[in-house]
């Protein structure tokens, strides 16, 4: 990382890899309308479509199953929203009335906020829970599902996993959750976006019916995502944007060709490399070590559980979020807390909220997410700003200018 910071903040974004760059400049200089038959929309049309299969292939789906989105907020509020009737082979006949929607509360705001606004009939919005770890158990998947069966019998539930969470890091085990869905009859989306760059991904072997990304977490550009479905019998049952039918008459609007080239060359860059590379994992493992010998009272969330090989979510007691972003801001290293920053506030986490963790946990959790980039001066010059400020602690009294 350049110009004397180090960002150490991928998980909220990833910078932007050099070859999507390169996608996305070409694109806009693309004139054609990818609707247009003539030679320039041909030209535009092909990026668009190159880009499907890209994004296709990095999570082991078919090309004609991707529809391009503004992000996964968007993927998520069409899928919840108006498809909560999702047609499919799973459920035939056309028009159905609300089906029960089972989601952890730890997913992501894009996630339990459309299905706040859904306003479901009561006892449809079944809640799961998570272990301290932030696991959820097959034995709680188990119990939504019954009463989801026990609410509307008749209904196919909807159910949310989360491939691995973007505050701790913490994976859960979708293929072995999916398959207890799959048994009860139910559909089952997948919150993806956190995984390529991170771990390798398969839309077949999770057993989704459909899951959706973000570009900027893996590298394309901000503004741009993508639903992709299992199979072709399964889509929404109606266009979540009406207009002019691009998307496979999904989402209407004329494509935003620089962004989806964009996600294109990223998750083609991301696909060479599917697992994590070696050298960034011993960086993390080293920090985390390195932190453990900090100071008595660390705690570093989610440790004995599968997670991220890039994230650290951790809290030291009486060192509070709120003043060691600033911290660590003025010591050049961007961090975010574990919270969710979605206004530039900090808030309590919703997510360390559900894993029942203690005020001072919640109160002090800092996120350290890194990326194939990052360097060994990154990660000590956190780590220096870290012990700046505990030194700072135990010695109270002097100025936030020496932060
Ligand atoms: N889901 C997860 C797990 C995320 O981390 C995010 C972004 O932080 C989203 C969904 C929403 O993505 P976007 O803001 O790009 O639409």
């Amino acid at each position: 990382m350049g110009a004397g910071r180090a960002y150490l903040d991928w998980n909220a974004t990833a910078p932007l890899h050099p070859a999507a760059r390169e996608a996305v400049v070409r694109a806009l200089d693309t004139p054609g309308n990818p609707s247009s038959i003539h030679a320039e929309g041909r030209a535009a049309r092909a990026l668009v479509e190159a880009a499907r299969r890209d994004v296709a292939a990095l999570v082991g789906g078919e090309a004609e199953n991707v529809v391009f989105t503004s992000g996964a907020t968007e993927a998520a509020n069409a899928i919840l929203r108006a498809g909560l009737q999702m047609a499919c082979a799973l459920v035939p006949g056309a028009a159905l009335p609300a089906r029960p929607v089972i989601a952890a509360a730890i997913e992501h705001a894009a996630i339990l906020q459309p299905i706040e606004a859904a306003g479901l009939p009561s006892g449809y919005r079944i809640a799961l829970p998570v272990t301290s770890d932030g696991l959820v158990r097959e034995s709680a998947l188990a119990a939504a599902l019954a009463a989801a069966r026990a609410v509307a019998p008749a209904q196919t539930p909807m159910v949310l996993l989360q491939l691995a969470n973007n505050e701790t890091g913490v994976i859960q085990p979708v293929a072995e959750l999916a398959a207890l869905v799959r048994e009860a009859g139910g559909i089952v989306v997948v919150d993806a976006v956190q995984g390529p760059g991170r771990m390798a991904l398969d839309i077949n072997t999770l057993g989704a019916d459909v899951l959706f990304l973000s570009a900027h977490k893996f590298g394309g550009p901000k503004g741009v995502g993508a639903i992709v479905f299992a199979r072709g019998e399964v889509r929404l049952q109606r266009a979540f944007i009406a207009g002019g039918g691009q998307e496979s008459g999904q989402r209407g609007g004329t494509e935003n060709i620089a962004g989806i080239a964009g996600m294109g060359a990223a998750a083609r860059a991301v696909r060479a490399m599917p697992e994590a590379p070696q050298a960034m994992i011993q960086l993390r493992d080293e920090f985390e070590n390195r932190l453990n010998h900090l100071a008595a009272d660390v705690e570093i969330v989610g440790k004995d559980v599968s997670r991220l090989p890039n994230t650290t979510c951790f809290a030291i007691s009486g060192l509070p979020a709120a003043q060691a972003l600033i911290a660590f801001d003025l010591n050049g290293v961007a961090v975010s807390s574990g919270s969710a920053c979605s206004s530039g506030k900090v808030r309590s986490s919703h997510v360390l909220e559900a894993m029942g963790k203690p005020a001072w946990i919640r109160e002090s959790a800092i996120r350290v997410s890194i990326g194939p980039d990052t360097s060994r001066a990154d990660l000590d010059r956190c780590f220096a700003s870290l012990e700046k400020q505990l030194a700072r602690r135990r010695a109270p009294g002097q100025s936030a200018s020496a932060a």
